[in-house]
Parts: C-alpha cells; structure tokens; sequence
C-alpha cells in the first residue's frame, strides 16, 4: 500500500517493508550515504522484500508490547484466507508460525517479571502451525503455556469457526488458565453474503462452534465482527443477519461499515451499497449489541467474579475477570493493589464498565 502512495507523496525517500524493521537503522544509514553520493538527483528508494515468499515467521526477539499486567505475544503472522474483501493477504504474505520453543522461552521470561496474562496474537491465529503441517498445533502450543509458572491467565486474540471441533474444545476446557472469552469473527450471519466474501464457513457450522463452546465454559463471553454493507448485501441478506445475531447473543459486537480496499475481489464487486444505507444498518446492530452488553452485565449483579486488578485511578480499582468483563470498583472496597487477583462481589450495573 505504501509503495502504491508514492507517486501521489514524492517527498517519501525510502520505503521498509514489515521484515525490514528489525534493520531500519541501517536502511537509514544507506540512505543517507546514498543520498550524499547522489549529490543533487533525488531518487527514490525502494526496499520492500517480497512478503508474500516469506516463508518464516521472523522473530524480532522483544518485540513483546506489555502492560503492566498483561503481555501481549504474537505468535502467527501472515494469512492464506483470501476474503474477499480484505488486503492482508497480499500485504502480509502466507502463514508463518513462531515455534512453540521460542513462544514460550518468551513466556517464561515474562512470567519472571511478574506478569499474570499472556494474550496469544496473530493475524489469523487459526492457522497458527499450519505451516509446520500439523492441526492440532494452537492446542498443543495451549497445553504448553499452561504448565509456565507463574502465569495465570492465557487468553487467545481471536478463534475461527472452522477451528473449534469437539476435540480442539474438549482439550481446552481442561485448560484450567485458559480465559473463557472468545472472539469469533463472523462478519455476516447470512450464508450468501459471506460466500461472496470468500469466508470458509456456515452460519450452521458457526453455530455449533457457539454450542460447542457455551457447553464447555458455562461464563463464556462471546465477541464478534459484523461488516455491514458488504457489496450486493440486499435487505433481506442483512435481515438474516440481525435474526441470526439476535439468536447468538455476543457480549460485544464491531460493527465496521464496508468500504473497499484496492486490489481487493470485493472492490470490484458490482452492487456497492449507499452510505446511507450501511449507516443504518450499522446502527442497527450497535444498538442490537448495547443491549446484549447491558442483559449480559445485569446476569452478574449479585455474583462474584475474579479480578486481575490493572489499575488505580482517582481512587478507583479497575480490571479485568477471566471472561473480559471490565471491573471497577471503589479502592476501599478491594485489597487496592494491582497486579493482584481478587474475588469482588458486584453490587451494581456501574461496575461493569461498558469496554
Ligand atoms: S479477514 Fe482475516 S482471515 Fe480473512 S483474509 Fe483477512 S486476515 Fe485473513
């Protein structure tokens, strides 16, 4: 994308692609010398290696971007999905997959510092050691991470659909920190909108991944990704949609408004929808998704949860339980120290913070 923005910026003097990041200094440097020798002609440079044959996952050491109580590492990159509508593939190349050794080396240097929450990322996690050829490597990687000392909780960035068999959720659930939220993209809940968006599964097959996973973690909290407006999307498509988010029930939906993105199959497409339209539908579902928010907090008054306290704030307490509800509560009322975990009762609806 960037290398397309260089006629329209011609001050741009040097372009890295994502594998040069770990060498920038010394792109740089070359630059610098080059322009020196280049005297007056203004040149620009080009250094974008060819993501797309990239092969192995590059591991730039620390690049580990913690909170105080919480690190996040990223473990897959690249995708060989294809959606329709969606750029990364072309921009970040095919799946590489960091090897479970080196993941939790990290891990284990992280639960040194005291860290509790590991959060496991990638750009389509799904596929994690699918290019090591085996299908079981995420819960492999899982059941790894779980006997680190000292972390408590493992939480996945997102899961797929097509990933979540009786097997795959049978092993997880004897994961005792593995956290009982789980974002599933769905995109559409209507099965021709997401053939055209070139996604793998059925809202059936989405379905049983929801039963398969409400029926092993009794609090599980369920997010998702809804895109509205997705080119030939007619009226009775988004009502399949709203019906079939109406039946599931997420905790928390992203609605994001189509807009195309160039090179994409889906910019092509013929249909494109009025912004007017994909606006009121997104309303739709945002408000669709507030309600769910607040029935889902009104379920938990009077229980007690578990909670990573992350900060302190204006004499408040605020964090996290297990599920990824966000917890505030007043400093008097809790041990005040965060970093630590503590069971709280709720008393009220503003303590379930909307996230
Ligand atoms: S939307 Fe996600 S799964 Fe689809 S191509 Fe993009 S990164 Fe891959």
């Amino acid at each position: 994308m960037a290398k397309e923005q260089l006629e329209k910026i011609p001050e741009i003097d040097l372009i890295l692609g994502i594998n040069e990041k770990n060498d920038i200094v010394k792109h740089l440097a070359n630059k610098e010398k080059e322009k020196k020798n280049m005297l007056a002609q203004k040149e620009t440079m080009v250094e974008v290696s060819d993501v797309l044959h990239q092969t192995e996952f590059l591991d730039f050491g620390k690049v580990t971007y913690t909170e105080k109580t919480r690190a996040v590492v990223k473990v897959q990159d690249g995708c060989n999905q294809f959606c329709s509508y969606c750029i990364i593939p072309y921009a970040r190349g095919r799946i590489r997959s960091r090897r479970p050794e080196s993941v939790i080396k990290e891990i284990t240097a992280i639960s040194q510092k005291g860290i509790k929450e590991v959060v496991l990322t990638g750009i389509h996690l799904a596929s994690y050691g699918k290019d090591f050829e085996k299908n079981d490597a995420l819960i492999d990687l899982l059941e790894k991470i779980e006997k680190v000392e000292g972390i408590q909780r493992i939480r996945l960035g997102s899961l797929e659909p097509t990933l979540i068999s009786e097997e795959f959720v049978g092993r997880l659930s004897k994961l005792s920190k593995i956290c009982d939220h789980f974002h599933l993209s769905l995109q559409s809940g209507c099965d021709e909108t997401l053939k055209r968006m070139n996604r793998k599964y059925t809202i059936e097959v989405f379905e049983r991944g929801v039963e398969l996973l409400r029926s092993a973690f009794p609090n599980v909290n369920l997010t998702t990704d809804i895109i509205v407006g997705f080119p030939g999307e007619t009226k009775e498509e988004f009502d399949k949609t709203y019906d079939f988010l109406k039946k599931i029930q997420f905790y928390k939906m992203h609605i994001f408004k189509y807009s195309p993105r160039k090179g994409t199959v889906a910019s092509k497409m013929e249909n494109q929808i009025d912004g007017n339209v994909k606006e009121q539908r997104s309303r739709l579902l945002i408000d669709l998704s507030a309600k769910n928010e607040e029935a889902y907090h009104r379920k938990y008054l009077g229980r007690q949860v578990e909670v990573l306290w992350e900060e302190k704030n204006h004499g408040l307490m605020t964090g996290h339980t297990k599920n990824y509800m966000k917890i505030q509560k007043k400093k008097e009322e809790t041990n005040g120290k965060t970093n630590t975990m503590e069971i709280v009762t709720i008393q009220n609806m503003d303590e379930m913070m909307n996230s």
